[in-house]
């Protein structure tokens, strides 16, 4: 992947990867225990916008729209003050992704909603087995989300989308 052909993006670019599903450029160079990369006593996402975008001011923070700390595909960072960056984690940790299984980040599936109704083990397990929070599961215990899944498949209907 070459964008700028000089020694120094080089440098840059042979130390991340571009994932072809979400287009992210995961960095392989050093990293954070957090997961951000770091280039030339800087994060390596920080270091891409500013080499691919523009110079900001030292103050900002570069977030990411994908959710991909190790990210440094410069379309994927957006500048933002401290308080949007802790914001935007806050929205981030707190798991509430869009319901139904149309929804490429969805890890649920109706099977799945149906086990976990059955309430066969605790929330935790349930989170465990299926990579979920445990408040995804207590959530479509409680039929917050995932309301147009029926508890029994209709016989026939399966697979259609109801
Ligand atoms: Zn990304």
């Amino acid at each position: 992947m070459i964008v700028n052909a000089d020694a120094k993006s080089l440098e840059f670019e042979n130390r991340f990867v571009i994932d072809p599903l979400t287009n992210c450029w995961n960095w392989i160079g050093p990293k954070h225990r957090q997961g951000y990369g770091y280039h030339k006593q800087m994060m390596a996402h920080r270091y891409s916008y500013k080499y691919y975008k523009d110079d900001f001011n030292p103050t900002m923070c570069v977030c990411h729209k994908c959710d991909n700390p190790s990210c440094v595909n410069p379309d994927h960072l957006f500048l933002g003050t401290h308080k949007d960056n802790m914001q935007d984690m806050v929205k981030k940790n707190r798991c509430n992704k869009p319901i139904g299984d149309k929804h490429h980040n969805s890890k649920v599936n109706p099977d799945i909603v149906r086990h976990i109704r059955k309430k066969e083990m605790q929330q935790r397990a349930y989170a465990k087995l299926y990579g979920l929070c445990q408040r995804t599961v207590a959530e479509i215990q409680k039929k917050l989300t995932w309301k147009h899944v029926a508890d029994q498949p209709e016989i026939g209907s399966e697979g259609r989308d109801q």
